[in-house]
């Protein structure tokens, strides 16, 4: 089953002599239970890419179906729907909101959908369980290290049980130590049959994934299947 069906995607910011080529016409398709792993030097697209791939942002020209809804003809509403019931995502700079508690973090996606209180705090909390933090759920983001705060906004990232996780240099801040701790728990959420897209600069990283995609100024070069690299 196609989860993402992208065809001769192509984005342009600015205009005149101020024009930006980000991707220039870029074709992919993801199978449901695919983890992979996208690389490229800075610049070389791929935050733009995952921008599309995760409703943020619109192509210029070229079609784009998520679950086979061609999603440039949703409006806002229906694409704030699509990123809340099917994508969760992480980034690099984990993104928790201060001063507010790892749960009540983790439950925001959850109120966003309309679900009650008392279930918001039950499924907030088994996440957070899912990514080792049982303990911490009361804790601020500023009580907890780095690697913590990326865990927590992994359990906001499932806790809608997403189809789709997408994944924008989430190891990019991290210790080594930490890393392992993320990219275990992606490796579980690929055994479950979830699907994983990971941008990354690290090779160590990329090669968790089951397939290796490389960008270069804004096209594909590479796209090839790999085994595996165990933890
Ligand atoms: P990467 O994530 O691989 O570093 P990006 O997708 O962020 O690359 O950027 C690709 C190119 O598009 C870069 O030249 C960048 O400067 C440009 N770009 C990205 N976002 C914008 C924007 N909002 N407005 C103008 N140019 C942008
Ligand atoms: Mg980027």
């Amino acid at each position: 089953m196609t989860v993402l069906d992208v065809r001769a995607v192509t984005k342009v910011y600015g205009q005149g002599a101020a024009t930006v080529h980000a991707l220039r016409g870029v074709s992919l398709t993801v199978e449901r239970g695919e983890y992979v792993a996208i690389m490229g030097s800075s610049g070389s697209g791929k935050s733009t890419l995952m921008n599309i791939l995760g409703c943020l942002d619109i192509p210029t020209t070229g079609q784009y179906l998520l679950d086979g809804v061609d999603v440039s003809r949703l409006n806002d509403r229906q694409l704030a729907l699509v990123r809340n019931r099917r994508i969760g995502f992480v980034f690099q700079s984990f993104n928790l909101i201060p001063r507010t508690t790892a749960v009540a973090n983790v439950e925001l996606p959850l109120a966003y959908a309309g679900i009650k209180a008392a279930g918001r705090r039950r499924r907030a909390r088994g996440a957070l369980d899912l990514v080792g933090l049982a303990q911490r759920g009361d804790h601020e983001p500023n009580q907890l290290s780095g690697g913590q705060q990326q865990r927590v906004a992994v359990a906001r990232a499932l806790v809608t049980e997403p189809a789709l996780v997408l994944a924008d240099e989430p190891t990019g801040n991290l210790d080594s130590r930490s890393t392992e701790d993320i990219l275990g728990i992606f490796d579980d959420l690929h055994a479950a049959g979830r699907t994983i897209l990971l941008i990354t600069h690290e090779d160590d990283v990329a090669a968790r994934a089951s397939r290796l995609i490389r960008l270069v100024d804004g096209q594909i070069v590479t796209d090839v299947r790999q085994q595996r690299v165990p933890a």
